[in-house]
Formats: C-alpha cells, structure tokens, sequence
C-alpha cells in the first residue's frame, strides 16, 4: 500500500510537473526549481530601513528615524509603519497578479523571504488586524488580500490574526480613483471597531497579559497613508498603542 501510494505520488508530481513546469514566480520564466530567476532578483527592493518610523516614509539616512516633515504636520495615528518591500518591478507585477488573476505563487515567496524581518518585528502575543475591504470589492473577486497577508504573517509568527475587530462601512468608490482630498474625506468614516467582539474575544485574555501584546493593522499596500492612518484611528477606543505593516510602499512622489 506504501509503495503503491509513493508510485501514484510520483506520477502525481510527474503529471503536474508536465503541466505547470517550474518557472520564475514573477516573469514566469522556466526554471529547474520554482523560485525567484536571476534578472527578477535583484528588482525586488526592499522598502528602504532609513525611513520615518512613524509613517514609514522613506528618508536620507541622517534624518531616519525621523519624524518627517509631514508626521510634524499631522501625526499619523499608528506608533510606527514597516512596509517589507518597495511596489516596483516584479513586487508591482506579484501583486497585481495576485489581486487581478488570484495567483498567489510569487506572494508566498515574497513572505518567506521575509521571514527574518518579521520574527524581528512581530511577536507571539501580537494580534493582527487586516484593513478591511468594501463589501462589494470582496464578492466581485472572492478575495480579502489584507486578510491573506494578516493570515500568512500569523502561520509565519504565531501570531493571532482577526478579521472581525475593525470593520468598514457600506460601499466606498476606490481608493485609487479619488484626488487626496477626497480619498481623505472618504476614509474619514470608513472603519469603525466592533467593539462587542473585542469585549467578548480579546479583552479577557489581553487584560491578563496587558504589557507583551501589540495590535497592528496589515495592508497590501501603502500608497499615501490615508487608508492605514484611518484604519488605526478606528482602534482609539482600544486605548493601546496600534502599528502599521504591509507588503509594499509605494516610492513618495
Ligand atoms: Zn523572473
Ligand atoms: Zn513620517
């Protein structure tokens, strides 16, 4: 029986190894092992360590850690923003692969890669929030990436992960199609905090431990700022510290 289900494994392999032959997750290249190939390699930039800690704007190396200019202005609601990678070359192309067509190779990889800086920056007690997603966005491509990533980050940290705590509300045009201001005024209200599922999940086991466990708030993408500042502001009523984490940044303009 052993045997006989190590053979049909290996014609399994053989079979899917025919049809999907290993290739570069991110310009799909073939390779003799799935992976990263050598010209997408050294594209994929991490988001620069010299940056604002607070919104993770990146600065020269002599005024990191900042504040910057614009935190001194308005002082963004979350305590610090890491961003794991600039949205540029193959993390653009991952990425947009990932939210338009659902392929999520070149995402995975991008995780692992990940892995030291996350065990450095998320701990075990740690509970992660993912940015919630309109309504209407979510049933049209059955996928919540906030969520995915918050998802990923926990099975990589041991971390908790809950979609449920911070919330948003109705239906909002897309991000990416408003000025500033008006992205700003449309996030204004967007999230709220369920409070009673806070009451009810986190609060018993958090008020034992009250020091060691940090809430952050998990994005695909960092564009201006907006979403992640809102997102956190919502949590005020928690009274704790809230951090930001995504994926990518994309470059200040
Ligand atoms: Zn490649
Ligand atoms: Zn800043």
């Amino acid at each position: 029986m052993g045997r006989l289900s190590t053979k049909c494994m290996d014609w399994v392999n053989r079979g899917a190894e025919a049809l999907f032959p290993p290739a570069c997750h991110f310009c799909h290249l073939p390779l003799p092992e799935a992976g990263c190939c050598e010209v997408c390699l050294p594209e994929i930039r991490p988001h620069s360590l010299d940056c604002c800690q607070r919104c993770g704007r990146a600065l020269s190396s002599d005024l990191a850690p900042g504040p910057c200019g614009s935190c001194l202005r308005t002082t963004p609601f979350q305590q610090e923003t890491h961003s794991l990678f600039s949205y540029h070359g193959p993390v653009r192309d991952a990425l947009l692969a990932w939210k338009l067509g659902g392929d999520d190779a070149a995402i995975h990889w991008l995780m692992n890669a990940s892995a030291s800086r996350l065990s450095g920056l998320i701990n075990a007690d740690d509970l992660l929030l993912p940015v919630p997603m309109p309504l209407s966005r979510m049933r049209k491509s059955g996928l919540h990436h906030a969520a995915a990533l918050a998802k990923m980050v926990a099975g990589q940290t041991g971390c908790h992960w809950d979609w449920q705590l911070l919330r948003r509300h109705g239906e909002q045009a897309r991000q990416s199609s408003l000025s500033k201001v008006a992205r700003r005024k449309n996030l204004r209200k967007s999230f709220y905090l369920n409070h009673d599922h806070w009451v009810e999940r986190w609060e018993p086991r958090w008020s034992e431990n009250s020091q060691s466990g940090r809430i952050w708030v998990v994005d695909d993408i960092v564009t201006t700022g907006a979403t992640m500042h809102y997102a956190c502001k919502a949590l005020r009523g928690l009274k704790r510290p809230v951090y930001a984490l995504s994926l990518a940044r994309t470059p200040v303009k």
